[in-house]
């Protein structure tokens, strides 16, 4: 765990209420400022800074992550109507939290990817 990381803050039960999916390595919740009526973030509970920081030590990680994505767009109510999953990854991404996290939106008819 990082103290200054608001993602591991939020994994430890800093914001009670926003999680909608926890196994024993990944954790999903609500974002703060949502693009979409359905929008969650899926965090490894390790604290992995980035896509670009995954090793080999990761691919099981990895994996077991986009395993559990249906089951956290269902836990999200969007399982059935479909759902985007996006990573940003650097500044031109627009990536701000320096913790890995997959973005899981949906819940309206979603526009082109950018
Ligand atoms: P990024 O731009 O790094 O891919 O996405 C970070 C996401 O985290 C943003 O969509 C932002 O709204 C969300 N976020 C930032 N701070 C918080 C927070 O304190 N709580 C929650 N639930 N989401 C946050
Ligand atoms: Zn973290």
């Amino acid at each position: 765990m990082d103290k200054n990381c608001i993602f591991c803050r939020i994994i430890a039960g800093d914001e009670p209420g926003s999680q909608v999916f926890s196994d024993d390595k990944c954790v999903a919740f609500k974002d703060i400022y949502p693009v979409a009526p359905r929008h969650v973030l899926l965090v490894p509970r390790d604290h992995v800074e980035a896509l670009s920081d995954i090793g080999p030590q990761h691919e099981q990680l990895l994996g077991h992550m986009l395993r559990s994505a249906p089951a956290v767009a269902k836990a999200a109510g969007v399982l059935d109507s479909g759902y985007r999953i996006a990573i940003n990854q650097g500044k031109d991404a627009g990536q701000l939290v320096s913790h890995l996290h997959l973005h899981i939106i949906g819940g309206k008819t979603l526009g082109k990817m950018a």
